[in-house]
């Protein structure tokens, strides 16, 4: 059996990969939507041959309860109403695939794990770099020594943002690169060392003040974990990087870009090469996701993974604020 999958927002994330890729995944599909605007649901049913039934607005979102056709509700909102609908899905009794970052707060990310363990329903990250296979195998290399102790860790992401207008500027919605894209760097420092930051010193500066006086443009961090590790980080939305650069005491290993839909590249001191793996990540996650639902497992990007991100995002806003180093 394939699960049915709503995606709830219709923005470019769900438009040019999700939908695509649930055209290509084994296990599930797309079966319905939610959005504020009629004229995306008429052309998006017409494209995706959605019936009627399976439509649903923000405000009648809740009577998804009673669709047996909707499986999981994937949101795909903007970073403030993560927490809301998450929390409804899982009272509507559906499973709950939830983007990162997985909301704003520690509090909020508690409320999701809270309100689906109550209801019974899983709960997935989209931190789909955790199921790509280079990044995986980076990990095992981590793990098994291959390069001796890791040492450093050196990862950036950002792009540059020219849109005005947008909610990534909102301080409200939970714009700024830290919640965008700062926590891939956070997540595959903790996902590849296998350990957990106790400190970090964070660093915030702007090209374009005007533009970015409610939220971060560019923010620098030092994560430290227990055992000497530090991960210099860097994340913008003015400034074009997606590198990850492992030093260890035998060699190095690189993957650059880290973090882009296709076209990962990357090699090792000792001449492995690192090349995209899976035709589409995003396919590939949402099998793995429905996979665990269908039989049952405990699934690959649970909510604490977005939770303890979050701790980190929390820490270095404060750390950045007051110019001091601040415990996680
Ligand atoms: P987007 O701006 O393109 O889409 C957001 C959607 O939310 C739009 O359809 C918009 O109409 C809708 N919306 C509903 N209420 C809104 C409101 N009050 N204000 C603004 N928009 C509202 O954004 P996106 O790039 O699709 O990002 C959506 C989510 O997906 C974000 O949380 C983002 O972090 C995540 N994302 C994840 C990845 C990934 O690789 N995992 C990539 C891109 C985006």
């Amino acid at each position: 059996r394939k699960l049915g999958v709503a995606l709830v927002g219709l923005g470019s994330y769900s438009t040019y990969q999700l939908a695509p890729a649930l055209e290509m995944t084994k296990h599930c599909y797309l079966a319905g939507i939610v959005t504020g605007t009629p004229s995306k649901a008429q052309v998006w049913q017409k494209k995706y041959g959605i019936p009627d039934a399976n439509i649903y607005n923000y405000e009648n979102f809740k009577n998804i309860a009673d669709n047996p056709d909707i499986d999981v509700v994937y949101v795909v909102l903007p970073n403030s109403m993560h927490a809301e609908f998450s929390v409804k899905a899982a009272y509507a009794g559906k499973h709950v695939w939830c983007e990162k970052p997985m909301a704003l707060n520690v509090q909020e990310c508690e409320e999701i794990i809270e309100a689906c363990a109550l209801n019974r329903v899983k709960l997935c990250i989209g931190y789909r770099m955790q199921h790509e296979p280079n990044t995986r195998q980076i990990r095992e290399f981590v793990r098994n020594d291959n390069y001796g102790s890791l040492q450093v860790i050196d990862a950036s992401a950002g792009y540059f943002d020219g849109r005005s207008g947008h909610w990534r500027l909102d301080k409200s919605m939970g714009g700024g690169a830290m919640y965008d894209m700062g926590v891939y760097p956070i997540n595959n420092a903790r996902f590849i060392s296998g350990q957990e930051p106790v400190s970090v010193m964070a660093y915030k500066s702007a090209f374009r003040p005007n533009k970015f006086h409610e939220v971060d443009e560019t923010m620098n961090f030092i994560l430290e974990f227990p055992n000497g590790l530090m991960a210099n980080c860097a994340t913008s939305l003015g400034i074009n990087y997606n590198r990850f650069f492992l030093t260890c005491s035998r060699g190095h290993i690189r993957l650059e870009p880290f973090q882009f839909y296709r076209g990962l590249k990357g090699s090792t001191s000792d001449g492995v090469q690192f090349r995209d793996q899976v035709q589409s990540q995003q396919a590939f996650q949402m099998d793995h996701d429905a996979m665990a639902i269908l039989e049952n497992r405990p699934v690959m990007v649970p909510g604490e993974e977005g939770l303890k991100d979050i701790k980190v995002v929390e820490a270095a806003f404060q750390s950045a604020e007051k110019g001091i180093r601040v415990k996680i």
